[in-house]
């Protein structure tokens, strides 16, 4: 997800467009056991205000997660717009109090892999479902109660508290 800043001879108040598409890797999904079903792709443009140069634009794919209550294959499509300062490598540690989002440059080459892939994450929800209403599995027997109702229902009532029951 790079940049060539050189190539691109960007001129004060002059702006370029770009597009960047690459694979995703599923190692950004670790989290949530899914994968990229269609690759990354970064669409914007590089603007250089006359003192400093952003790089704004979206970030489009589509993932295959799952559903974090009957743990069905969700496919979810991620479509988020940044907007980032981008700033010399070297100075770093003057950034700690920004609050922009940053792409680092280093001999004239931006790279907008963590910014993209924090851009991927931040999108995701931390439990994603796949129907508002879903009902999720059976903790008893792990039927799938989206399509029907299982007969642990009378069932779940602990043992222990059967004993009780009767003792009233
Ligand atoms: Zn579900
Ligand atoms: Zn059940």
């Amino acid at each position: 997800m790079k940049i060539y800043l050189n190539m691109l001879k960007l001129s004060p108040y002059q702006q370029q467009d770009f597009h960047i598409e690459e694979p995703g890797d599923n190692e950004l999904l670790d989290t949530w056991g899914g994968r990229f079903l269609q690759p990354v792709v970064v669409e914007g443009k590089i603007e250089h205000s006359g003192k400093d140069i952003h790089a704004q634009g979206k970030v489009q794919t589509v993932v295959e997660l799952y559903c974090s209550r009957c743990l069905k294959p969700v496919t979810y499509s991620i479509d988020s717009s940044f907007f980032a300062a981008v700033v010399d490598e070297n100075c770093q540690k003057d950034l700690s109090e920004t609050e922009e989002d940053v792409v680092f440059q280093g001999d004239g080459i931006a790279d907008l892999t963590p910014l993209v892939q924090e851009v991927i994450i931040s999108d995701i929800p931390i439990s994603v479902l796949c129907q508002e209403e879903c009902r999720g599995l059976c903790p008893n027997c792990g039927k799938d109660l989206n399509t029907g109702t299982c007969n642990c229902r009378d069932d779940n009532i602990d043992p222990r508290w059967e004993k009780l029951k009767q003792l009233t």
